[in-house]
C-alpha cells in the first residue's frame, strides 16, 4: 500500500540499494521531501498565557490590539471538574459534555471560560455537534446556545455579543477574524475534517456570506497534537494523497523508539538477526502544517497566520489530549467573538 503511494509520488527510486532496507530508503526519501523540521523535542509554547478567574488560556500574539475582538484557547487549568484530574486538589476546566463528567460542572466551567474571555459569565457560547466534516453554519445572535446543536465543524458570525466555540483534545482548532468586515469564525479540524477541507470550505463560506476578502483575514492555529506525537496509519496518508498535491510534505517517517534497546544497545548489536536490525518506522502527520496550507490556499497572507500554544500530547499537565490519555479525557475550547459596542 505504502509502496504504491510512494511509487505514485515519484519515490520509486527510494527502493533498497546498497544493502539498505526498504524502511531506511522510505525514511530517507520522505525526509528529503519534507522541508520543515523533523520531529524532535517539543518546541516551547507560543502565545501568551493569561490567567483570569482561575482559567488559564492562550491568546494569539498581536490580536490583543484588535479592540472589537474576543478570542482565546483554553487549557485544562481552572474550573471545577474532577473527572480527569490525576492528582492534586485543583479542579479542571473540562468544557465538553463528555460521557464521564457532570453536565452541571461543565456548564459552570463554560461560564468561567466565557467570563475569562469576555468579562461576563453570561456571554453565550455557540457550539456544535462536531462530526469531522466540512460543514459550517452561520450563527445569529439569537441562535447562540440553542438546542439541538447543529452537526457541523465550523461556525461563523458577524453578530456581536456571543462567542463561537469549537472543542478539541488533540484535533486542530483554527480561529479566523476578518478585521475589515468584522466577521469571526472557528473551525474544528482533525485529520478527517482536514482531508475534507474544513478550513478552505469555511473561508469560502465567509467570502460568500459576508464578502470577506482573504487579505483581510487573520488566522490562529491553536494547541493540538503535533508532528512529534501523531503517528498515523497508511490509510491517512492515502486519504491525504487523494486530495492534496502537497500531501507528502505533511508526513514524516520517524523511527519508533524502543526503551529497552536504547538502554542495552549491546544486546541488540550481538543478537541482531540478519535483516532485523532496523527499528520500525512510523508515519507522523503534521496537522498544523496541513491547516496552514489550507489557509494559504484560501489566500490568507502567510504573515497573518499564527500558531499558538504547543503539542497537546507533549504537555499533559496543561492540555487535555485524547492520545496521551488513551481516549478518556476532557475537552478544551477555542473561542472567538465580536465585542458589542459600548
Ligand atoms: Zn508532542
Amino acid at each position: 500500500m505504502l509502496d504504491d503511494l510512494l511509487g505514485r509520488a515519484g519515490l520509486a527510486q527510494a527502493r533498497p540499494r546498497h544493502g539498505r532496507t526498504l524502511q531506511q530508503a522510505r525514511s530517507e526519501a520522505l525526509k528529503q521531501l519534507t522541508p520543515h523540521e523533523p520531529a524532535g523535542p517539543c518546541k516551547p509554547l507560543t502565545g501568551s498565557e493569561i490567567t483570569a478567574n482561575g482559567v488559564h488560556w492562550f491568546r494569539t500574539p498581536g490580536w490583543e490590539k484588535i479592540d472589537w475582538l474576543w478570542h482565546g484557547f483554553s487549557t485544562r487549568i481552572g474550573g471545577s471538574s474532577r473527572t480527569y484530574a490525576v492528582d492534586g486538589p485543583q479542579g479542571e476546566l473540562n468544557l465538553g459534555f463528555t460521557r464521564e463528567d457532570d453536565p452541571e460542572v461543565v456548564r459552570r466551567n463554560r461560564a468561567l471560560m466565557a467570563e475569562a474571555i469576555s468579562g461576563s459569565a453570561d456571554t453565550p457560547i455557540a457550539t456544535l455537534r462536531q462530526i469531522h466534516s466540512n460543514l459550517v453554519v452561520v450563527v445569529r445572535r439569537a441562535d447562540a446556545g440553542c438546542i439541538p446543536l447543529p452537526k457541523a465543524d465550523g461556525l461563523m458570525t458577524a453578530d456581536p455579543g456571543n462567542l463561537l466555540g469549537v472543542q478539541t483534545a488533540d484535533c486542530t482548532p483554527v480561529l479566523v477574524a476578518d478585521r475589515r468586515r468584522r466577521v469571526v469564525a472557528a473551525f474544528h479540524a482533525g485529520w478527517r475534517g482536514t482531508v475534507h477541507r474544513i478550513v478552505e470550505s469555511g473561508i469560502g463560506r465567509m467570502r460568500l456570506e459576508f464578502g470577506s476578502r482573504p487579505e483581510d483575514l487573520l488566522a490562529a492555529i491553536g494547541p493540538c497534537i503535533r508532528l512529534c506525537c501523531y503517528p498515523v496509519g497508511e490509510e491517512v496518508l492515502s486519504a491525504f494523497d487523494s486530495q492534496f498535491s502537497y500531501a507528502r510534505e505533511l508526513f514524516v517517517e520517524i523511527e519508533a523508539t524502543n526503551p529497552v534497546r536504547a538502554r542495552y544497545p549491546a544486546i541488540f548489536l550481538n543478537q541482531r538477526a540478519p535483516g532485523h536490525g532496523v527499528e520500525p518506522h512510523r508515519l507522523h502527520l503534521d496537522l498544523v502544517e496541513a491547516n496552514r496550507r489550507q489557509l494559504l490556499a484560501s489566500g490568507v497572507p502567510p504573515r497573518s497566520i499564527r500558531v499558538v500554544g504547543g503539542c497537546t500530547s507533549c504537555h499533559p499537565q496543561l492540555f487535555f489530549s485524547h492520545r496521551a490519555s488513551r481516549g478518556r479525557t476532557g475537552r478544551m475550547m477555542s473561542v472567538i467573538g465580536i465585542r458589542p459596542a459600548h
